[in-house]
């Protein structure tokens, strides 16, 4: 498809114009999606500010969407102009000793779309075929462009190998920290846990089932997490925060024998203080999740698809294209909002959920 293309682009750190850019050309093998919803996360306002992704500028960001195919490339055979998708963003070699072994992610070329290569923030993005999968009739777009944050949410949770009846802690009340909780309980975990600052958030967690809360602004977490576990600490820790003080929380956190898994972004250069006795003579684990690849992707969307995990709660507020800086700076700022969605389509903000 030729024309042009409204599209928001990070220039320069706090730069972000919406410009009138080039409709990406779809090549042999790729798709070009209609943009039809966009989440905004944490990674947006990061590369927003320059924090990450910085040496990709100028980068057109979005890396949760949903939307229609309008064109599709030579020799694409298995979807067509019309169906409702979503595409995984994890990009590699194919070729490479990790490619090799499925661990794409730690590939040395690996690029995530809307994080390194353009992304949705605009009508249209391009995604190769064989990243794309089809939506489920019964999911809205919001939902669709949900099913990335839901695979992260998943590859944790595999990673982690919740065993029913074992008490879970998340650690953070954003989006994702909610989520966790929510497939923490449909795993089986009793009692889910959630420890967090922010009041209207909690109470959405406590309203879809999280058993106990914990506010770091009026208790000593690790005190409080101890006292519900009889005095042992949690068998399972999820950091989804991202800050080297919440990860030595979330292993002190943990009982001997639990496992912790790091789910949430540090800076680059972030350290911890680790007593290695924990992990020997306590014999605890901890195992990292960057993000979701693979079956992931499908078994988010038949989670979605079959009501296991309902995420429409956590969403908040559509937003036209013109208002996503104005709708980063307003989740950092409303700590109430959750999910903010990007929608090219609509002229003016919703209210949602
Ligand atoms: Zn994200
Ligand atoms: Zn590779």
């Amino acid at each position: 498809m030729r024309g042009k293309m409204r599209a928001a682009v990070v220039v320069e750190p706090r730069r972000l114009e919406i410009r009138e850019v080039d409709i990406p050309q779809v090549g042999p093998g790729e798709v070009l999606i209609k943009v039809k919803a966009c989440g905004i996360c944490g990674t947006d306002f990061s590369i927003y500010t320059g924090k990450y992704s910085r040496e990709y500028l100028p980068l057109i960001p979005g890396h949760e969407f949903s939307g229609e195919i309008v064109e599709v490339g030579e020799g694409v055979r298995h979807l067509q102009v019309g169906d409702r998708v979503t595409a995984d963003i994890n990009m590699s070699c194919g070729i490479c000793f990790y490619c090799s072994r499925g661990q794409k992610l730690m590939c040395p070329e690996f690029r995530q779309l809307g994080i390194h290569i353009h992304g949705a923030f605009a009508e249209y993005v391009k995604a190769p075929a064989s990243q794309v999968h089809k939506l489920p009739p019964n999911l809205s777009f919001e939902v669709g462009a949900f099913v990335e944050p839901t695979s992260c949410a998943i590859h944790a949770a595999k990673a982690m190998q919740v065993a029913l009846g074992s008490t879970v802690a998340v650690i953070g009340d954003g989006t994702l920290g909610i989520l966790h909780t929510q497939i923490a309980k449909y795993q089986g975990a009793a009692p889910v846990i959630l420890v967090g600052k922010h009041r209207e958030r909690m109470e959405k967690a406590k309203a879809l089932g999280v058993d106990y809360l914990v506010d770091i602004t009026r208790e000593d977490p690790l005190q409080k997490v101890k006292e519900l576990t009889e005095g042992r600490g949690a068998d399972f820790v999820i950091e989804s925060v991202g800050a080297p003080e919440t990860y030595e929380l979330a292993i002190a956190m943990t009982r001997p024998g639990g496992r912790i898994a790091a789910f949430g972004i540090t800076e680059a250069e972030a350290t911890i203080q680790v007593k290695p006795f924990d992990f020997v003579l306590g014999e605890r684990s901890m195992v990292g999740s960057c993000a979701g690849v693979g079956n992931d992707w499908p078994d988010a969307i038949k989670l979605l698809e079959y009501g296991r995990i309902d995420p429409r709660p956590l969403f908040s507020l559509r937003v036209p294209l013109e208002e996503l800086e104005a709708a980063l700076l307003l989740g950092k700022e409303n700590r109430a909002l959750l999910k903010i969605f990007v929608s090219p389509e609509i002229t003016k903000r919703e209210e949602l959920g």
